[in-house]
């Protein structure tokens, strides 16, 4: 089923975001734990291609899995990386023979290092090409592209994104998923801003719980993470459980917020563990 038909139904919709596991080990752990996360019947999964340096193939792989093995609602994620329109086209068969009718379009990131995207000599540079393409090839699928309440990092100004995504839109997005934030008022104003600028479809918000040190450290570098939290991550030093559940203390109110002032769902980054997605899941899912 198309994403956007569930819309015609679920005013708000849970999904799960997962990458291909990289060894046999992993893919044991990543069984075990799509196994927990399933028992909250989400309403779509989606996997991501390419990123962190997992091969494509396993991209498809897992889709395939997912959907037809498991039975979960999966959209597969693509982008423009390396991509030419023949490989695209051919790549879109693929997914589509598989029974898949979800696509995140995306224009990829460039490699660790290298500061700019270098587009494919027969690709796209920009997501809204790749999407428009798709969509010209007449391969009907129900396609998500990326939002960012923070503004992309190559944006030369908030405008010019807001103005750059509803050209994905316009070309056949018919949803957003945001990249991952933790202030609630800075997503709403973005929303609110997209909405001046005439983007009308959902913009569904990415989440991902903080539960240890280091990641908070690493967001904090990315001038990210909350400090708040990172004030009780401190105080907690040496003491991992105190800070897991501070993360999760913050992630709950943080998704109960978005969930209480209108937020069209919610989409977890899960990074192919189970535990906090279930916690943060089941807490909200009580109020
Ligand atoms: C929910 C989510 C899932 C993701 N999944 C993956 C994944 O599976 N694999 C992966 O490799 N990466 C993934 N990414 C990361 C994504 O590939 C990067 O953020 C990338 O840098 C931008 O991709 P995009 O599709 O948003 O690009 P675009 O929409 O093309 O935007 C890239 C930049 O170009 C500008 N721009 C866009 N269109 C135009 C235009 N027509 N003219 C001029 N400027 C323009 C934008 O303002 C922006 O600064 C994901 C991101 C999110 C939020």
């Amino acid at each position: 089923m198309k994403i956007s038909h569930l819309f015609q139904t679920h005013p708000q919709t849970f999904s799960f975001e997962f990458f291909p596991p990289k060894d046999e080990i992993s893919a044991v752990d990543f069984g075990i734990n799509v196994g927990q996360l399933m028992k909250l019947n989400p309403s779509f999964v989606s996997v991501t291609y390419g990123a962190g340096g997992s091969s494509q193939e396993r991209t498809f792989a897992l889709v395939d899995y997912l959907q037809n093995k498991i039975g979960l609602q999966t959209m597969a994620h693509y982008t423009c990386v390396n991509a030419s329109k023949e490989k695209i086209q051919a790549d879109m068969q693929t997914i589509r023979a598989m029974g898949i009718e979800n696509l995140m379009a995306l224009r990829g990131d460039p490699p660790k290092g290298i500061a700019a995207f270098d587009p494919h000599p027969d690709g796209f540079t920009y997501a809204n090409e790749l999407i428009a393409f798709v969509r010209a090839i007449s391969f009907d699928f129900c396609i998500a592209a990326a939002a960012y309440p923070e503004t992309h990092p190559e944006a030369p100004s908030r405008e010019e994104d807001i103005r750059n995504l509803k050209k994905k839109v316009a070309a056949g997005a018919s949803f957003l998923l945001t990249q991952l934030f933790y202030d609630n008022a800075g997503y709403f104003r973005f929303v609110a801003e997209c909405r001046a600028a005439g983007i009308a479809c959902r913009i569904i918000p990415g989440i991902l719980p903080i539960t240890t040190r280091s990641q908070w450290e690493r967001f904090s570098a990315m001038g990210k993470a909350p400090e708040t939290l990172g004030e009780q991550i401190k105080s907690h030093a040496g003491n991992p459980k105190k800070i897991y559940q501070s993360g999760m203390d913050f992630a709950i109110a943080q998704c109960r917020e978005l969930l209480s002032k209108g937020a069209p769902g919610l989409h977890f980054f899960t990074l192919n563990k189970s535990r906090a997605t279930v916690e943060i899941f089941e807490e909200v899912m009580k109020s």
